[in-house]
């Protein structure tokens, strides 16, 4: 039976509702075919965001002659890769000193080298694809803006020097110096990272599945996944809405939506990240708010913030503190939230005041995946056929390179430096059932929220984050 081409798949109004990214990309979209009939592959993978498509991009170079699909319940780049902050980041989920501790040092190093690298394979594997994603590596400065936050940084910088990171690596940056590159109220000084790029995420994901295209990968998309069986003599095999593909090897790259496959409810929870985007701006506010070199941005408050200066003058700003959804749920309408999407207003503008009085073009939203330890993971099992990577916390726009270069090692049995890293083949202890797993969620969020509030009125570091972070191993 000859595929069918979904009705709506170049469709634009559809998705570029995503993300301020989304609307730039190329229109009309290729109309990929949806599966309809059964197939016998090498490697079917579940899941086209950057997770999937690198690791279809690393086997496809690796063994042109392998049988490759992708199936997608959507189109590439629809989930949280085509609509995050565009941090290609050394950030890794789980802390160093965590790292350190369960693995010992030398494989936290050799982690946190990886990463390093990983930025660097970004853009240059980008660039070789011919893909633009606008990728300037201008470091992360996070801000230190109350004497709590400072006493954070400073203990962050201590903890990078005693696990043997020089200034290379993170450095601090006095008032003056931190101001000019990132112009923010209330400045203090700063943390500074050169291991980070900002990108457009969509470009590069819908970049990316057209590389892949190109390189024989056949992607299927509109095509949901509704089980993926382990091997059961024949090899693993993916049950779809359209047909069955079996497989030696099946990757699940489904990240925040990895709870809704049957065996995998606890794996991960689904966490809500929200955004905004001013216009473009003139020239009047960069002279004063810098970002000259297209830094990442955020401060040492406890819940996650991140901002970036786009390549057309916009200021795209994020963070947590949209509620966790009972039951790990995720739907569309969880991509906005009006009350978070405000909070995220007010808080840019409290950095920059000078943006009150300028309009906010684009608000939007996505899930991420945490899992029950915070520690992102990799992982290909032989005897059953399946293979994973996920877990990323907010921070998978690198990782998920790493985790696509890896698999391609692992799938083709190639031991090598990143096959030896300490989160390959780690698993995760599965979250609590429900109603649990809902009050640890959004207690945890709660308990960010009011130390940040706490910390705001009296500037002493909150005891209870502390704790908190203690809790989660970090
Ligand atoms: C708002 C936001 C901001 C973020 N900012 C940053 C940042 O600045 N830097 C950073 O490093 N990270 C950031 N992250 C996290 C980062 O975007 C993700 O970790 C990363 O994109 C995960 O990639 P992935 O391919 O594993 O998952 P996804 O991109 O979520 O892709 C999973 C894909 O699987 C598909 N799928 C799911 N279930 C099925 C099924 N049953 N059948 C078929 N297909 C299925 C989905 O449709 C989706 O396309 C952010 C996330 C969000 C939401």
């Amino acid at each position: 039976m000859a595929p069918d081409v979904a009705p709506g798949a170049g469709a634009a109004s559809e998705y570029t509702r995503l993300s301020l990214w989304w609307e730039e990309v190329p229109l009309p979209l290729p109309a990929r075919p949806a599966l309809n009939e059964d197939l016998q592959v090498d490697v079917c993978i579940v899941g086209a965001g950057f997770t999937g498509l690198w690791t279809a991009h690393s086997l496809a170079l690796a063994d042109p002659a392998l049988r490759i699909v992708v199936l997608e319940r959507e189109v590439a780049g629809f989930g949280a890769s085509g609509r995050n902050g565009g941090w290609c980041s050394a950030l890794f989920a789980t802390s160093d000193n965590a790292l350190a501790r369960r693995h010992g040092i030398d494989a936290m190093r050799a982690m946190r080298n990886a990463m390093h690298q990983t930025v660097d394979v970004v853009g240059a594997s980008a660039a070789s694809e011919g893909i633009d994603c606008h990728f300037q590596k201008g470091g992360t400065v996070d801000l230190v803006r109350s004497e709590a936050q400072k006493e954070r940084a400073l203990a962050a910088l201590e903890e990078s020097r005693s696990l043997g990171f020089g200034e290379d690596d993170l450095r601090w940056l006095g008032p003056e110096e931190a101001r000019t590159l990132v112009g923010a109220a209330g400045t203090m000084g700063a943390t500074f990272t050169p291991h980070c790029a900002a990108i457009q995420p969509a470009l590069l994901a819908r970049g990316l599945s057209d590389a892949v295209e190109r390189r024989g990968v056949r992607l299927y998309e509109h095509t949901q996944v509704l089980d993926i069986r382990p091997a059961g003599g024949r090899g693993p095999s993916v049950v779809t809405n359209g047909g069955t593909v079996r497989a030696d090897v099946v990757v699940r790259a489904t990240e925040a939506w990895t709870p809704t496959l049957p065996g995998s409810e606890r794996d991960i929870v689904p966490v809500y990240s929200l955004m905004v985007a001013t216009e473009p701006l003139g020239p009047d506010f960069w002279e004063a708010a810098g970002l000259g070199t297209r830094p990442t941005f955020a401060d040492h408050r406890h819940m996650i913030i991140y901002g970036q200066r786009t390549a057309d003058d916009r200021i795209a700003f994020g963070g947590r503190g949209a509620p966790y959804h009972y039951g790990s749920a995720v739907r569309p309408s969880f991509d906005s939230d009006p009350s978070v999407h405000a909070l995220l207003r007010e808080t840019l503008v409290e950095l920059f005041p000078d943006l009150a009085g300028v309009r906010f073009s684009h608000a939007w939203g996505g899930p991420l995946g945490i899992p029950r330890d915070w520690h992102s993971s990799v992982g290909y099992d032989r005897a059953t056929g399946l293979a994973w990577a996920g877990g990323y916390v907010g921070d998978g726009v690198a990782t998920s390179n790493l985790a696509g270069r890896t698999l391609g090692d692992l799938i083709t049995g190639k031991a090598s430096d990143l096959t030896r890293l300490p989160w390959v083949n780690h698993r995760s202890p599965r979250w609590e059932p429900e109603p649990l797993r809902w009050m640890g969620v959004n207690a945890g969020l709660w308990t960010m929220k009011l130390a940040d509030r706490s910390e705001g009125r009296n500037g002493r570091p909150s005891k209870t984050a502390g704790v908190l972070g203690r809790l989660l191993g970090q």
